[in-house]
């Protein structure tokens, strides 16, 4: 089993990044399961029809006895989609919530039911709290990508988390692998993050186009790897697939 964690600045697309790349490995024949870290609990809507999944957290503060199949939801292409969920809006950390539902899902012990090839944690990395830094932490993730594009805001919080990450690498837990860069189209996008990557002792391992079919997708609550097989983007994240 492979677990990967993928960060990024609030809105660089990360899970729209993520949720094409579960279900890119989907369609390659690997059994996925994605994890949503982020209090917005809406990583894998495009894999769901659109549709909202109960969260871990949520699930814990409504119900009694939770069991997997309540956390765990089947989405397209037969990827399992959980989402951590957040605190009530102004009680609580959200940080302190995706330990809470990382604890439950191993309580419950997630990956020996299951049984994923590969776990992708999508991470909001705007700041980099102990609970957001809980996937690189405790042996979560061995692998952590940077989903950035070259807009200033997008490389300082790539160097963020790229400081975190070497922090944690001490303790011989995840190790980063790179940026994959999102585009913005932006002047000189490509040779911009380059130099950012290089500054942080990393490299770019996947650029992505910038492609109005994501928005077509994501209208109708799909990837554009399920809605658009045969489309230039999907080939783009079939290729990121086979490059993790
Ligand atoms: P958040 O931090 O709020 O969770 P995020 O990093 O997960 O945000 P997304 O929700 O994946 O970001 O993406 C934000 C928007 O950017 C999406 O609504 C999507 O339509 C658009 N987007 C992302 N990647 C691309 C792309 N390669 N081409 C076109 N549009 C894109
Ligand atoms: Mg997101």
């Amino acid at each position: 089993m492979k677990k990967i964690a993928i960060y990024g600045k609030g809105g660089i697309g990360k899970s729209t990044t993520v949720s094409n790349l579960s279900a890119a490995l989907a369609v390659s024949g690997y059994r996925v399961m994605q994890v949503g870290c982020d209090p917005k609990a809406d990583s894998t809507r495009n894999l769901t029809g659109g549709k909202k999944i109960a969260t871990v957290l949520e699930l814990l503060r409504d119900k009694e006895n939770v069991s997997l199949k309540d956390l765990v939801y089947e989405g397209d292409e037969g990827v399992f989609c959980v989402e951590a969920g957040g605190p009530v809006p102004g009680v609580g950390c959200a940080g302190r919530g995706i330990i809470t539902a990382f604890e439950k899902l191993e309580e419950l012990d997630a990956f020996e039911v299951y049984k994923p090839d590969i776990v992708i944690y999508d991470v909001l990395g705007d700041v980099v709290c102990g609970g957001f830094a809980m996937p690189i932490r405790g042996g979560y993730a061995e692998e952590v990508y940077i989903v950035s594009s070259g807009e200033m805001m997008s490389l300082y919080a790539a160097s963020n988390i790229a400081y975190a990450v070497k922090m944690f690498g001490k303790r011989k837990y995840a190790s980063l692998r790179g940026i994959i860069l999102n585009s913005k189209n932006i002047e000189n996008e490509e040779a911009l993050v380059r130099d950012a990557a290089a500054e942080i002792e990393t490299q770019v391992v996947y650029q992505i186009g910038r492609n109005p079919l994501v928005q077509q997708a994501e209208a109708i609550g799909k990837t554009v790897v399920s809605a658009f097989p045969e489309s230039d983007m999907t080939k783009n994240y079939l290729e990121l697939a086979a490059m993790l």
